[in-house]
């Protein structure tokens, strides 16, 4: 089929990439000049396992192409995925402007029918606004305003297996409205994602509405999971449990399951932190207060100081003259991802306090310069305090302790005899409980985990 993906990120490239891999024809769409080049010169922009060989692979059989011409995009394909970012607004609801401009731009080009996908995750009524401004613009040039019909499909992929979630997802949702219009992009979107059934229905098929918020309400419950978890380690720190045998003995619960019970740093990344506050967003609209979900984003943005404040217990509020080792930069691992990455709010804590800080992450490196340069604006000196080195061990240098704040596989299971030499002082804060607080007892470093009564 021919597919049309407008916003070539995460979620869109990996739409094009998959769906080409699965026979499409697929055209990406962005308006960032630089990022088209680099698809075009063979780069990928973004780090994303297994996505570069998909997309070269189906780049040379010829199924997938990059572009910035939009009359050319829309001309492209039968289907239409707007897949472009929508990042909160001031007042914390969703800013649509670069959903409304795409679907402005399908308007104003299409001269076939189109299904228009809202791939993007987005408030309940969107669809209704996406139609309204595609019809908006079809008035204009005087073509028939049912040319287009509008389609929730939210994306659940998980940055850092995205590749793998796209190809074997959990679920499917697709919302369509209930007119014949509807029922033909139904119809169309079977067809496209029937590939990914052949082992077993994975498809909810439903009105548009439920659809969207089918997306917002599976990532405020893994949101809220995750506060829970935070709130709960940091009262087994006060009275002296583990949270980890805890979370064992809670996940094992087949109604809890383990899923999604790490307690840590906060939540971050593009998802999680807007999500939640657009979903409570909506909810104060419509009169409704979602308490539980005002909650979960407080805890979480306690959370995010939990190791300064570790840190500060152990040391006191002024770390002049000291330096830290820094573990982990992307919000998660197996991403270059720092939108909302709690290592950015531990950097400016410590380096407020007078400390010098040393970063290592195996590939946000060049994501994260790129947006400490944005959080320093103003304040060269402090930006100056932060540097980072091209391996774990390096960071470590004559540092008075580790900071662990991204649980990268290749931190599970460091030279702990080495990390010993090259710290002044044996000493480990550990946001993602990698290590067993005995073992390291054992080996004489002082340790301290999130919830692990210490
Ligand atoms: P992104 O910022 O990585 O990519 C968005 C791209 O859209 C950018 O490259 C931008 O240049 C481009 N763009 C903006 N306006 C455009 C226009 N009018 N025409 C063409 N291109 C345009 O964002 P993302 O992380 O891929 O997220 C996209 C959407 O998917 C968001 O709504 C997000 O909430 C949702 N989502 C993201 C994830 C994730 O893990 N990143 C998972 C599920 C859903």
């Amino acid at each position: 089929m021919k597919v049309t993906i407008i916003g070539s990120g995460y979620v869109g490239l990996v739409t094009g990439a998959c769906l080409a891999e699965q026979g499409n024809n697929i055209f990406c769409l962005d308006l960032d000049p630089k990022k088209i080049e680099i698809l075009n010169s063979g780069g990928v922009p973004i780090y994303e396992p297994g996505l570069k060989e998909m997309i070269e692979r189906n780049r040379a059989a010829g199924r997938l192409q990059f572009s910035t011409d939009i009359a050319a995009s829309v001309a492209h394909g039968d289907i239409q995925f707007i897949a472009v970012g929508t990042p909160p607004d001031e007042d914390g609801s969703a800013d649509l402007q670069y959903v409304v401009a795409a679907a402005r731009n399908i308007g104003r080009h299409a001269t076939t029918p189109k299904v228009i996908v809202d791939k993007s995750t987005v408030p309940v009524g969107t669809a209704d606004k996406v139609s309204a401004a595609i019809k908006e613009e079809l008035e204009k040039r005087k073509l028939s305003v049912d040319l287009c019909s509008v389609v929730s499909n939210p994306e659940f992929l998980k940055e850092g297996a995205a590749v793998e979630d796209f190809m074997r997802p959990d679920r499917i949702v697709i919302g369509t409205e209930n007119t014949a219009a509807g029922l033909r992009a139904k119809e169309q979107m079977r067809k496209l994602y029937a590939p990914f059934n052949r082992h077993h229905e994975r498809t909810y098929y439903m009105d548009v509405k439920s659809a969207e918020l089918t997306k917002y309400a599976a990532n405020a419950m893994l949101a809220t999971r995750i506060s829970f978890m935070n709130e709960l380690a940091n009262l087994a720190d006060l009275v002296g449990a583990d949270i980890e045998a805890v979370r064992q003995g809670i996940g094992s619960d087949s109604r809890i399951g383990y899923g999604f019970l790490y307690s840590g740093t906060g939540y971050g990344g593009s998802c999680f932190p807007k999500d939640v506050s657009a979903l409570s967003k909506t909810a104060k609209e419509h009169g409704r207060d979602l308490k539980i979900l005002d909650a979960v984003e407080a805890v979480n943005e306690l959370q995010k100081y939990i190791l300064v404040e570790k840190i500060e217990k152990r040391f006191g509020k002024d770390l002049k003259g000291m330096k830290f080792a820094l573990w982990g930069l992307a919000f998660k691992p197996n991403t270059d991802d720092m939108r909302e990455a709690p290592s950015r709010v531990i950097i400016q804590e410590l380096v407020k306090r007078g400390a010098l800080v040393v970063a290592y992450d195996p590939v946000a490196m060049p994501e994260a310069k790129h947006c400490l340069d944005l959080d320093f604006k103003g304040n060269p000196d402090g930006l100056k305090k932060v540097s980072m080195v091209e391996n774990p061990l390096a960071a470590l240098d004559g540092c008075d302790a580790l900071v662990i704040v991204t649980e990268w596989k290749a931190f599970h299971s460091p030279d702990f005899e080495q990390v010993m030499q090259k710290l002044t002082r044996p000493i480990i804060f550990d946001g993602r409980n990698l290590y067993e607080p005995s073992a390291m007892q054992e080996l004489g470093i002082e340790y301290y985990g999130i919830g692990r009564h210490n």
